[in-house]
């Protein structure tokens, strides 16, 4: 059975870094992939804004919609908290859903100011108790949890998504619940850039190879170790 440690290897050296999460810098017209050892509170807010944005829709359309944020300089939860729902959900309106993402954005923000002040003291939690924190709130399910953890809080809790379960499953690992798969890969990577790559990595991977229709599996890099390949050959 392929270890996570060689998935990860191989798909580092088929694709290289991928430097998540991307946030604007001061002249950028969208948001820019670069590997960051630090991030300032508004960094961190913006990466909070994208994974609620994030959800149930395609990263072009969640850029758009910061992009319509950033341009009403409302890319802050200060500024979202102050705003009405009907106008967050208008600047948002490419990202989908966005009655009801604009109503999660506006209750995370005035969440964050009234009970910390800042993400950066919100952080300073313990990961579990942060985790369940997180997961607590209204809108906010593991997956947004995780993402805002590991690329926010750059704490080391990896995010799992449909592509990994698709992935974990044809490999071989058979269908794993989200916590099951999380597991795996905590137990396995343990340095936290490794975590942000490698999630990363995997959506690249199933975008590219691993297609939930027609994979590509005639020239797939790591068809010799994968179960649904050789069932088919
Ligand atoms: S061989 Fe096919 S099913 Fe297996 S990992 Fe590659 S693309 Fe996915």
């Amino acid at each position: 059975m392929l270890s996570i440690k060689k998935m990860y290897k191989l798909l580092l050296e088929e694709f290289s870094y991928q430097n998540w999460w991307p946030v604007f810098e001061e002249k950028s017209e969208r948001p820019v992939y670069r590997y960051r050892k630090k991030l300032t509170e508004l960094q961190m807010q913006e990466i909070c804004i994208g994974a609620i944005l994030t959800q149930n829709t395609a990263w072009q359309n969640v850029v758009k919609a910061l992009q319509n944020l950033r341009r009403a300089n409302k890319l802050s939860f200060k500024k979202i908290a102050r705003s009405n729902v009907q106008e967050i959900a208008r600047l948002i309106k490419p990202s989908g859903y966005y009655n009801q993402k604009a109503a999660r954005l506006k209750k995370f923000a005035e969440f964050v100011l009234k009970n910390f002040g800042s993400l950066q003291k919100m952080f300073s939690l313990p990961l579990e108790q942060l985790r369940a924190l997180l997961i607590s709130l209204h809108g906010i399910g593991k997956e947004t949890a995780d993402n805002i953890l590991l690329y926010a809080a750059f704490k080391k809790s990896f995010v799992v998504d449909a592509y990994t379960l698709r992935i974990f499953e044809r490999i071989g690992y058979g269908k794993l619940s989200y916590e099951q798969a999380k597991g795996l890969v905590e137990q396995e990577l343990k340095d936290l850039r490794e975590l942000q790559e490698f999630h990363a990595l995997l959506v690249r991977f199933a975008q590219n190879y691993c297609l939930r229709r027609n994979p590509r599996c005639g020239e797939c890099f790591l068809k010799k170790y994968c179960k649904f390949a050789n069932t088919l050959a």
